[in-house]
């Protein structure tokens, strides 16, 4: 089976597909440099690596001395806004940074590479629900940059036999049922963890609505919010699919199929807490598309994923498990 390296492996997303790895009995190595994520996150029999994912004096080290047949590829930068602001750093981390990991991985003899994609690829939908031929003409630097990695492994796919799986996330989100990981930012700008955060921290805390005039039912942005356990069990098909050479290169999206509105997420989190969290409106958050909702029916057939936790409220009742349990993330 070989090993496997998970660059971002103790990132929200990437500690949950390396919980569920090494669950299924594979070895694992992570390469993480802690920016966002803990080493309290992983597994203790889980190496972590502390660098950057494109290093790549430390990852031909690493490749080195270790059989690492599959990488699942994490590390990125992953906010729209942020993107918007900032394309440069965007650029430099998620293509270049994630062309040094493609080079190394070839030169090693890496198999198969599953990416850590994004429904930020498509831009405004043309069609709902999204299926994977629709039109990619992304609407933010984020999305950009991670369908120019994954062109790139198409290409390298074509030249070298390098295989891979991108998956398309869709909104990410709750927290593993057991309560002892979850989603922790410094600095937090996404919608369910700034809900729940702003109840803890108190009566002071509002959390700004972007756009309230968006052509959706109540003129807020309509999201497909996929449970993160689901997400990290989507890895494992997708490894395996590889691993078992019955996949050479494709994309596929991950998401319910089913879309709630900011609006809508606001009182599920008020059901769930029995708290009403303080919301403001404000004006639309550059580079947000009015509506994103999956049609996740090729990773049905052709991965068999098949998500376990679909509901809005199995996704914030987790998180809140989680934020609650931990006010201060993994410090806490
Ligand atoms: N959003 C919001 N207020 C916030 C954070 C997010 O209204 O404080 C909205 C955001 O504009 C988007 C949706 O909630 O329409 C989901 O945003 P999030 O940042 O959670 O995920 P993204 O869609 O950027 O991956």
């Amino acid at each position: 089976m070989g090993e496997v390296l998970v660059t971002g492996g103790a990132g929200y997303i990437g500690s949950h597909i390396v919980r569920r790895l090494v669950e299924t009995g594979r070895t694992v190595v992570v390469i993480d440099n802690l920016s966002e994520g803990s080493e309290k996150a992983l597994p203790g029999e889980v190496e972590l690596v502390r660098s950057d994912f494109a290093d790549r004096a430390r990852l031909d080290e690493l490749f080195g001395k270790r059989e690492i047949r599959h990488v699942i590829h994490m590390a990125a930068l992953a906010l729209v806004g942020d993107s918007v602001s900032d394309p440069a750093t965007y650029y430099r981390q998620n293509v270049v940074g994630s062309l040094a990991l493609l080079e190394a991985a070839r030169e090693h003899q890496v198999e198969g590479i599953v990416f850590s994609s994004t429904a930020a690829t498509y831009g405004n939908p043309v069609s709902l629900p999204i299926d994977e031929e629709h039109p990619t003409r992304p609407t933010n630097p984020y999305g950009e940059t991670k369908l120019a990695f994954e062109r790139a492994l198409s290409w390298y796919r074509n030249a070298y036999g390098l295989r891979y799986v991108a998956l398309r996330y869709f909104n990410a989100a709750g927290a593993h049922p057991d309560g002892d990981i979850g989603e922790f930012r410094r600095r937090e700008t996404h919608l369910i963890p700034r809900l729940l955060r702003g109840i803890l921290a108190g009566e002071e805390t509002v959390v700004p609505i972007f756009g309230t005039d968006y052509p959706t039912t109540d003129g807020t942005c309509v999201r497909d919010y996929v449970h993160v356990v689901d997400l990290a069990e989507a890895h494992v098909h997708a490894l395996r699919a590889l691993e078992q050479g019955g996949m050479e290169g494709e994309s596929f999206n991950l998401g319910n199929g089913e879309g709630f509105s900011v609006r809508e997420v606001v009182d599920m989190v008020g059901k769930v807490t029995g708290r009403r969290p303080k919301t403001e409106d404000a004006p639309r958050r550059a580079g947000d598309p009015p509506i994103l909702v999956a049609s996740a029916a090729r990773a049905r057939e052709r991965l068999g994923w098949q998500p376990r936790l679909p509901t809005l409220g199995e996704i914030v009742q987790t998180a809140w498990k989680w934020h609650e349990s931990h006010p201060r993330g993994y410090e806490s």
